[in-house]
């Protein structure tokens, strides 16, 4: 028998594209998991036996996409000795993670063989494990001088499909550094440079130079992990390479709004993209990928619906997929809100005014995982699952 669930009475709805953002519909069906029907409510039947929610004229976007994240095993962070925070993170809406290099394994090997088994071990654990139904990219590959063809092969064949930030491990020649990348490309690896200053012991500091030579498909924290790189290197880096340009939460705030506005100047909003680097130094970041968001659209200057399209369609579309709230995908999805107390009239207006969004229900493949967020404020309307109490909010 089929699964159903259904949100309806839907205020707005975005698609996490920038091309066409809004979505006239108010009613969105989800059957096996996957989006079946999205329209009006005299349009769409929604099934007897549908777990439904009413958003009660609150906002529905896609699941938010955090591009990089520096996962070890299952919920555990050796670098902040912290349980759970991946959890923690889905309570800030985020549904999906993609690994930036899996960096902090304490012992971490730093021999080929050694970073081929770690990045083939990671993908094939995550692949199997989703703390509490976040879906994990992970096997990011950090380099080390002696990986040869033949090992890029091997995490292929394994299923890997990201090599973890540049520069951050042992590969500090732009030349080898690019060599590799064009071996993991041509096998169909996302590759990524850390750029900025450096970030832990052992990490160095990586311009523009660096980023043109190497090609990546990422020039990952362009705003800093956690210093920042001169808005001229960005500049050339959006000039010189098909690289896109990625903000983060463990970064400057100040030259994200910058970049953001050198981006839409340039007409190329399309190549942003958001991550919280967590965990770091700056600690785990529960609601990293919504303050992003906040903060591109309120220092940056774009709406609230570009600035969710860099934390949505646009980073799932870096990865080759789809991510955008349409039939036919993954019914990942988020009620938002404007947070209780806040001076904006609705979700996307909280964000053009720099506020972190409430959560209200977090879905993961037609599943409801979050009822009400632990972690950020409570929504403005009384969103609430049919037949059960409003779960929060004002009236
Ligand atoms: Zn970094």
């Amino acid at each position: 028998m089929s699964q159903h669930l259904a949100i309806i009475n839907v205020g707005s709805m975005l698609s996490g594209s920038l091309d066409a953002p809004r979505i006239d519909a108010d009613t969105i069906v989800a059957t096996d998991g996957v989006i079946s029907a999205i329209g009006t409510a005299k349009d769409v039947a929604v099934p007897d036996d549908a777990l439904v929610i009413d958003a009660a004229g609150a906002t529905v976007v896609p699941g938010l996409r955090d591009n990089h994240v520096h996962p070890v095993f299952g919920d555990f962070t050796p670098r902040q000795s912290t349980l759970g925070w991946i959890e923690s993170c889905l309570h800030g809406g985020v549904t999906a993670m993609y690994s930036a290099g899996e960096a902090h394994l304490p012992g971490r090997p730093s021999d080929p063989d050694g970073m081929v088994a770690l990045a083939t071990l990671a993908h094939k654990s995550y692949a199997k494990v989703r703390p509490a139904g976040v879906k994990l990219e992970a096997g990011a590959v950090l380099l080390e001088p002696g990986l040869t063809e033949e090992h890029f092969d091997a995490m292929a064949r394994a299923g890997c499909r990201l090599v973890g930030e540049i520069g951050i491990s042992g590969m500090t020649d732009p030349l080898k550094a690019a060599e590799m990348a064009g071996w993991a490309q041509a096998r169909g690896m996302k590759v990524m440079v850390h750029t900025g200053g450096a970030s832990i012991p052992g990490s160095s500091v990586i311009g523009a130079d660096f980023v043109v030579a190497v090609q990546p498909d990422v020039a990952g924290h362009v705003n800093g992990g956690p210093t920042s790189l001169p808005l001229r290197d960005v500049q050339r880096i959006l000039e010189e390479t098909n690289a896109r340009i990625e903000l983060v939460h463990n970064g400057n705030i100040t030259t994200l709004g910058a970049i953001v506005r050198l981006a839409a100047e340039r007409g190329e909003l399309s190549r942003v993209v958001i991550g919280t680097d967590a965990p770091a130094g700056s600690g785990a970041q529960p609601l990293g990928v919504l303050r992003v968001m906040a903060s591109a659209a309120s220092l940056g200057g774009v709406d609230g619906a570009t600035a969710l399209a860099f934390a949505t369609g646009n980073t799932a579309r870096l990865h080759d997929e789809d991510g955008t709230l349409s039939v036919g995908q993954a019914a990942d999805l988020v009620v938002v809100d404007a947070p209780l107390g806040s001076q904006a009239a609705d979700a996307m207006g909280a964000l053009e005014i720099g506020d972190t969004l409430a959560v209200a229900f977090v879905v993961i493949d037609g599943r409801v995982v979050v009822s009400k967020s632990r972690n950020t404020p409570p929504p403005v309307r009384g969103v609430h699952q049919v037949g059960a109490a409003p779960s929060s909010g004002a009236h």
